[in-house]
């Protein structure tokens, strides 16, 4: 069973790339759980077909502490099981304690089956701190992928993000992956993030075009390889799916001050449109 954490910023793509890349896993005959780690708790929408998933926090609350496992682990695309941690109201306690909740939860009633492939954990974050460390911080993860694409933000988030896996990395068996990029059409994209990916000692492992028919598919409460199996986005996901079964390339990663991230930036002609940022 491989665990895998997904990190990123905020809305830059996590929870659809993981959805769909697993259900590129799914056609591959791989068994995949999938955990979501952000209060928004939207990481299985796509594999659920929009059913509405009570939370773990939410079925806590209202169930108290005795849950079974059907209640909390729903049955998604291809046999995905899906998972939704939670989190508190806005404001109030800390938002990572979802995330602990949950994974002793799934761990005590069982969850991790030796039939399962993969665990997906979608984690919300541009730094890995309190309780968005869990999934690393606890060694249940061992293997982690960013999400980035060539905006300063998303890298520099990535770049935030790999400060704290080299920290878990000293302490545990914790690698990074690769770097995926969900493409936001940034000129000379690609050279970029291979630059990047270079620098923080590690590789891109795979460029995602951005295409509306993810929008699509997204309002139809599918991933495009169940809405659109023949388009080229749904081979994009499938050539995904099989970068992550054939990757072997685990480093630590070696962050960069924000210094260098700037000059990295600069020689691909970015800062001018970073600027635009300070105003
Ligand atoms: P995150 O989980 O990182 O917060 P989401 O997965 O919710 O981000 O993605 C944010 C939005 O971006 C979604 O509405 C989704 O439809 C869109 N999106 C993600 N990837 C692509 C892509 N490759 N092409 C087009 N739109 C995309
Ligand atoms: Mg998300």
């Amino acid at each position: 069973m491989r665990q895998i954490a997904i990190y990123g910023k905020g809305g830059i793509g996590k929870s659809t790339t993981t959805q769909n890349l697993t259900a590129g896993l799914v056609e591959h005959g791989k068994k995949v759980m999938v955990v979501g780690c952000d209060p928004k708790a939207d990481s299985t929408r796509l594999l659920l077909g929009g059913l509405a998933q009570k939370t773990v926090l939410d079925t806590l609350r209202e169930e108290g502490e005795d849950v079974s496992l059907d209640h909390i682990v729903k049955e998604g695309f291809g046999g995905t099981r899906c998972v939704e941690s939670g989190g508190p109201e806005p404001g109030v306690g800390c938002a990572g304690r979802g995330i602990i909740t949950s994974i002793n939860m799934l761990e005590n009633q069982g969850a991790y089956t030796d039939d399962l492939d993969f665990v997906f954990y979608d984690v919300l974050g541009d730094v890995v701190c309190g309780g968005f460390a869990m999934p690393i911080r606890e060694g249940k993860a061992q293997e982690i992928y960013i999400v980035a694409s060539g905006e300063m933000m998303a890298l520099y988030a990535a770049n935030n993000i790999s400060k704290g896996i080299k920290k878990y990395a000293r302490s545990g068996g914790v690698r990074l992956g690769g770097i995926i990029c969900n493409s936001r059409n940034v000129d000379r994209e690609i050279p970029l993030l291979r630059a990047f990916a270079k620098e923080l000692n590690t590789q891109l492992l795979y460029f995602v075009p951005r295409d509306n028919i993810v929008q699509h598919a997204e309002i139809n409460k599918q991933t495009v390889i169940q809405y659109k199996p023949t388009s080229a986005q749904a081979q994009e996901y499938r050539n995904l799916a099989e970068a992550i079964i054939n990757n072997t390339s685990l480093t630590v990663p070696t962050p960069m001050t924000q210094e260098r991230l700037e000059e990295i930036l600069q020689e691909f002609g970015l800062m001018e449109s970073a600027n635009e940022y300070q105003i």
